[in-house]
């Protein structure tokens, strides 16, 4: 049994080569899944170990098995001649590493232990019931009162008063409004079932009004499935004038779809409308929706067969797309991922719709890729795009891929922990995104120009000469330059500031008053920061030896007062107590040391009348003083 390391220590050899020879980034994945293959192996093989040499220490098997393996418990290690490897925790890294079950039975052969078959097939039937479960979906969600009304075909109640309309429709339990929405977008004929407001049944909405309305057929996809509710307009059958503007569609309850209206003539049950979806918006919806499914393949096919769809939005503008993985995705394999699901787009693979399939058909055939969360019925639809793939949705989608136009991958970030999220455009919105940044270019090579003009040869062709930094980085380059001149100018314009300010000190003589014996100088200089500021207060208190000196400084609306106090007088006069009622004259407050006091304030144009009010203020100090 001595040589059971080193049988493991190869399988892990033989495992990584493999492992190698595929994608690093796939590696990364695998990598942790061994990792934790050999923390599930190594104490079987130690306990088999034992059996075969009685007595062995803690220590010496340590020695033997690697210190770096953290063993969960390890003092209850019992000598074991036949050891197995339970089936559940093969499944757990089948199913959350990718691990394949081959690799994982060769590598638990290999050390000479057993794999528990029976107990990993339990464990996947397990979990096929669970997604199972999930798919087939719960009771109906609470509706609010009005929809079990009609769900309820209890409707009619509400209306019974004499020569009120009552559909037949509203009398049967359980009507449903039929969806048309995937063969067309405008529907004739279709009858008004069903009006709320404020959650209140009732039998119209005026011109103005805002409510929910149901028909007994509709055009109108209703939000599921991350894909948003259409939008469009109820026309009067008879008069062709617009009824209602729809802003979305929902289901307030499984099987019925409401249109969210704003009336614009009255409606009324009974009425007959026909209904239309606004097709550019769903055709930009659809869009999105496909190029999703694209991308969460592609996913997969970059990131691993780990990743899960958790959540998705599809709206016409943009998509959203949330997915289970443990770390962030490198730049390098989002462009990787936009690549790959542009090259199926550029194929024009045709999008197949077959519907009505059993589930299990579905599932087990199809490989169709269902979502957990989702509710599926008994038989569902399944969107088959090539190869490439296989999803459970009830969706609308483009004819062929072509038609999405361009994936354009925006972002990717983290949502919560493990799950991540990429947003992306398609067909418009990437062709309004490289706009954008066409325009952007053609801005930054205004400023750039020496570096990004591309220099062309006779024949039109770049010569190669051609410049190649990206109008990015001439962009960044060029930004650092002009951010390190301004810094310099800054730094040049406060030393030329400092420097007038310095030689005004020559002039400030005649502002220097005798207070009861102490000289006072209150000078003002605008557009002063506060370090300098201080230099000439220490610079002003030099020249006239003893005394206190006031500053005042506007700058940008913004007032900063410095009060200066020669150290041989703050026993009689503190510059907080200078600087105080100053800065109540420009609306501000301060303090400090009683040599050296700082305020701010708000009104400059009080700043000179409060430095005139200065030398009162140290009169009266002396004076109580
Ligand atoms: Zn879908």
């Amino acid at each position: 049994m001595q040589d059971a390391y080193p049988e493991l220590k190869e399988t892990a050899g033989r495992v990584s080569k493999a492992v190698l020879a595929e994608e690093h980034r796939f590696a990364h994945t695998l990598d942790l899944g061994l990792r934790k293959l050999g923390e599930d192996l190594a104490p079987l093989i130690a306990e088999k170990y034992l059996a075969a040499h009685p007595g062995t220490a803690l220590d010496d098997l340590r020695k033997i098995f690697g210190y770096e393996i953290s063993w969960e418990g390890w003092g209850s290690m019992a000598p074991r001649s036949e050891a197995v490897y339970p089936g559940d925790k093969g499944f757990k890294l089948y199913d959350t590493f990718g691990m394949p079950l081959d690799f994982i039975q060769d590598a638990v052969r290999d050390v000479g232990l057993a794999f528990d078959q029976a107990g990993f097939d339990r464990a996947m039937a397990e979990q096929r019931e669970r997604a199972r479960a999930s798919w087939k979906g719960s009771a109906k969600k609470t509706a609010s009162p009005a929809y079990r009304l009609f769900v309820d075909g209890r409707a009619v109640e509400v209306f019974e008063a004499p020569a009120g309309y009552v559909s037949d429709t509203l009398k049967k339990t359980n009507p449903q409004s039929v969806f048309v929405g995937y063969e067309t977008a405008r529907a004739e004929n279709c009858e008004v079932l069903f009006i709320t407001k404020n959650n209140q049944v009732v039998r119209e909405l005026k011109p103005g009004e805002e409510g929910e309305v149901i028909l007994d057929h509709t055009p109108f996809y209703a939000e599921s499935g991350g894909q948003v509710g259409d939008r469009g307009v109820l026309y009067s059958d008879e008069l062709n004038t617009v009824v209602a503007e729809v802003k979305g569609c929902y289901y307030p309850v499984q099987g019925v779809r409401a249109h969210q209206v704003l009336a614009k003539q009255p409606i009324r049950l009974g009425d007959k409308v026909d209904a239309v979806v606004d097709t550019a918006i769903r055709q930009s919806t659809m869009r999105n929706h496909t190029a999703t499914h694209l991308l969460h393949a592609g996913l997969r096919e970059v990131l691993g067969k780990h990743v899960k769809q958790a959540g998705s939005l599809v709206a016409p503008n943009h998509l959203r797309f949330d997915f289970s993985h443990f770390t962030a995705v490198e730049d390098e394999e989002l462009q990787d991922i936009e690549d790959m699901i542009n090259k199926e787009v550029l194929r024009n693979q045709r999008v197949e719709v077959i519907e009505n399939v059993p589930i299990d058909v579905a599932v087990n055939e199809y490989k169709a890729m269902a979502l957990f969360g989702e509710k599926y019925g008994d038989r569902v639809r399944v969107i088959k795009i090539g190869d490439f793939s296989t999803e459970l949705c009830g969706g609308t989608h483009t004819g062929a891929t072509g038609e999405i136009g361009l994936i354009k991958i925006l972002k990717e970030g983290s949502v919560s922990s493990g799950v991540r999220r990429v947003e992306a455009v398609t067909g418009e919105g990437s062709l309004r995104h490289f706009r954008k940044d066409h325009e952007l270019e053609t801005v930054v090579s205004r400023f750039v120009v020496p570096t990004l003009a591309q220099k062309t040869r006779k024949d039109g062709a770049p010569s190669s000469e051609e410049a190649t930094t990206s109008p990015a980085e001439a962009l960044r380059a060029e930004l650092e330059k002009k951010d390190a001149e301004i810094k310099r100018l800054a730094r040049e314009n406060d030393q030329l500031r400092m420097k007038s300010a310095s030689s005004s000190v020559a002039s400030v003589g005649e502002k220097i008053k005798e207070v009861r014996g102490v000289k006072v100088l209150a000078h003002r200089v605008d557009n002063l920061g506060r370090p300098q500021m201080r230099t000439l207060v220490d610079q002003l208190r030099d020249k006239i030896g003893s005394g206190v000196v006031v500053l005042g400084s506007a700058t940008n609306g913004n007032v900063a007062l410095i009060v200066g106090v020669t150290k041989d007088l703050t026993s009689r006069i503190q510059a907080g107590k200078v600087i105080g009622p100053v800065a109540q004259k420009v609306g501000g407050k301060g303090g400090g040391r009683p040599d050296l006091a700082e305020a701010g304030g708000k009104d400059p144009s009080a700043l000179d009348a409060a430095l005139g009010e200065a030398y009162g203020v140290v009169e009266g100090l002396l004076g109580s003083g």
